[in-house]
């Protein structure tokens, strides 16, 4: 019966029929995103029994709770639980710009790459990229983008940094440097905002603390769906007139939700239990970037910190057949373009799936 359903279903799904792409979900070795986990048996028992309410009223406990946890974790004032990063990023840069005014980051920013022209299309804002190392930049290349008093001249008014840097391949920020970019912010009087949609990634690998985050940025957006497990949602967190402000933005937005607090007690419980095991997705990443340095296909990896590897192949390698081999052993990932490809660890690969990779990677080439 469930053969003849699979064999009947014409929509695909990442190359396979769309049933049995759900049906064998669990076997599939899936490195295209930490976006991919799906709730834990624990997750879902808490987002069960969560009581609820409307939080367009202010009323809903579990996402009251999340915000206050996770305010106080970064010891800042208040915090907004939102649908996703792009909304929590697309609402700082609202707060914090008019339309004409500037905001400075890495040409591979997520903010600038990834959200939809979004700076342009929310907040009428323009962009000053910069070329930074791996998408992390420095205070004194933000000084170069800093635009003069001039009437020609848009207004420089935000700073946006991105930790861990996804184009980067995972790259974090040395707390240095982005103290050097804070103490720049405050002579020039520009707001620092951090996407943190995979900081606690960093934090775990450079062992760094979130109450020194809550201290440095006038705001942080962190993602609960990414390497934490949470189905979705994300936090923006910020001053208090500042997230009162944020709050409006995502009512008009059209991200003011009702009784999510099921979604936010996943968050929750992925802020209590999924922060200290993200070391365990840096080692498997690691060890990717070992397994991959062995293939001579593989021209390069980019240096691998925590648990994004992103690798460059051989000039007239066939990635795409490449891509389609492993999908036939069950290994899912992505091309980010024409020579380099992307893996990324998470909560659903356990042990056995990275014996596996380990296995196809051997005897492909
Ligand atoms: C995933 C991601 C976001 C937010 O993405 P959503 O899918 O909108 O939640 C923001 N910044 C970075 C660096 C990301 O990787």
């Amino acid at each position: 019966m469930k053969i003849s359903l699979i064999c009947a279903s014409k929509v695909e799904k990442n190359g396979f029929p769309e049933l049995l792409f759900n049906y064998f979900r669990d076997m599939l070795i899936d490195l295209r995103s930490d976006t991919v986990t799906r709730p834990t048996h624990e997750m879902r028992e808490v987002m069960h029994s969560t009581t609820v309410g409307d939080d367009v009223f202010g009323e809903d406990p579990a996402i009251n709770a999340l915000e206050n946890l996770a305010a106080n974790m970064f010891g800042m004032e208040n915090a907004l639980f939102c649908p996703s990063g792009t909304m929590t990023n697309q609402i700082a840069i609202k707060c914090h710009t008019q339309p004409g005014d500037e905001v400075i980051c890495d040409e591979l920013s997520h903010v600038y790459q990834y959200e939809g022209g979004g700076i342009a299309f929310n907040s009428g804002a323009s962009v000053k990229l910069l070329q930074g190392d791996r998408g992390r930049i420095t205070a004194s290349l933000v000084n170069t983008g800093i635009q003069p008093d001039d009437v020609h001249r848009p207004v420089s008014r935000l700073v946006v940094l991105e930790n861990t840097a996804n184009r980067g391949g995972g790259s974090c920020y040395e707390w240095k440097d982005i103290q050097e970019i804070e103490l720049l912010c405050r002579q020039k009087g520009l707001a620092l905002h951090l996407d943190g949609a995979r900081l606690f990634n960093a934090l775990v690998a450079k062992g760094q603390t979130p109450e020194d985050y809550g201290k440095t940025f006038d705001s942080i957006s962190i993602c609960l769906s990414k390497g934490l497990g949470a189905p979705v949602g994300s936090l923006l967190l910020g001053k208090k007139d500042f997230i009162k402000r944020a709050r409006r933005f995502r009512k008009i937005f059209g991200g003011g939700m009702r009784q999510a607090g099921s979604l936010a007690a996943a968050g929750t419980y992925a802020l209590q239990h999924h922060v200290s095991r993200l070391k365990k997705d840096h080692e498997n990443a690691k060890s990717i970037e070992k397994a991959l340095l062995e293939k001579p296909f593989v021209k390069e990896v980019l240096p691998v910190e925590t648990n994004i590897v992103i690798a460059e192949t051989v000039e007239g390698f066939d990635l795409a057949g490449f891509i389609e081999k492993m999908k036939a052993s069950g290994i899912l990932f992505f091309a980010i373009s024409s020579n380099r490809f992307r893996m990324v660890t998470h909560l659903d690969i356990d042990d056995n799936m990275m014996n596996k990779l380990s296995e196809v990677l051997k005897n492909i080439d």
